[in-house]
């Protein structure tokens, strides 16, 4: 298997899973044409569409790129008539198929309410798709769901193996780092992921595909736990989760 990140838009990003069969899938198709590029540069052939959630930036290509072929475009089943060119309505439990590889969905609302991760186990590798949900060192805005659910969705995600790699919808790490700094300053773990962050941006390459541990110690979103996030941000000491994360989530949408 082979992951292939596609820059796509103005900051997000598509990928293709290529198995060794030459099949490939693409997760968030928003825009057809550069993803036809990095099928051919690859060699790969489309078979299967699979969408996180229903946003313009996440499927806009799924129309095109599934026109007249015998594509499958996956997504949540909540998400049936709000994502283009749907044929499988899918929710936790489910797995979808490229070639060898297989992946697990993942009901992960919040951002949305249809929102869906895909995670792939393929030999000693892990890796798990998370759209708009978890972001590299932050999350998506909770633009259908509540806090409660988003906190339980990231929470869901950060339970997979922590080897797993980050693959989200967006080149925002940089950003997040930022805010994860100015409420954790005393973290040492984002000193050393700004350097990480800058040095791969600095050659623009993306600054996706974290490991979940790498996640657990610098995402401010998974460290609703922490006292210093907690005394930056004057919330109490003894706040249950979904209070510090909401409190978290409402600072960051200021910043
Ligand atoms: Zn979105
Ligand atoms: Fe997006």
């Amino acid at each position: 298997m082979r992951i292939v990140p596609v820059p796509c838009l103005s900051d997000n990003y598509a990928y293709l899973v290529i198995s060794g069969t030459g099949e490939a899938a693409v997760v968030d198709a928003s825009e057809a044409a550069p993803v036809r590029d990095a099928l051919r540069r690859e060699g790969a052939r489309l078979t299967a569409i699979w969408s996180t959630h229903h946003h313009l930036d996440h499927v806009g290509g799924n129309g095109e790129l599934a026109a007249g072929g015998a594509i499958e475009v996956v997504a949540h089943v909540s998400d049936r008539g709000r994502v283009p060119a749907q044929t499988r309505a899918v929710d936790t439990g489910d797995t979808v198929r490229v070639g060898d590889v297989e992946a697990k969905c993942i009901h992960i609302p919040g951002h949305t309410l249809g929102a869906v991760a895909y995670y792939i186990q393929a030999g000693a590798e892990r890796v798990v798709f998370t759209g708009d949900t978890l972001f590299c060192a932050g999350c998506g805005r909770i633009f259908e769901g509540t806090p409660a659910q988003m906190h339980a969705s990231l929470e869901r995600v950060a339970a997979l193996p922590g080897d797993t790699r980050v693959f989200c919808g967006h080149e925002y790490t940089a950003n997040n780092l930022r805010f994860a700094v100015h409420v954790e300053p005393s973290n040492a773990a984002l000193v050393r992921a700004q350097a990480r962050v800058a040095a791969l941006r600095a050659r623009a390459e993306p600054s996706v595909g974290t490991t979940l541990d790498e996640e657990r110690a610098e995402n401010p979103f998974l460290r609703v736990g922490s006292a210093e996030i907690r005394a930056t941000l004057g919330i109490a000491k003894d706040a249950d989760a979904v209070t510090a994360f909401a409190a978290i989530r409402a600072a960051k949408d200021a910043f």
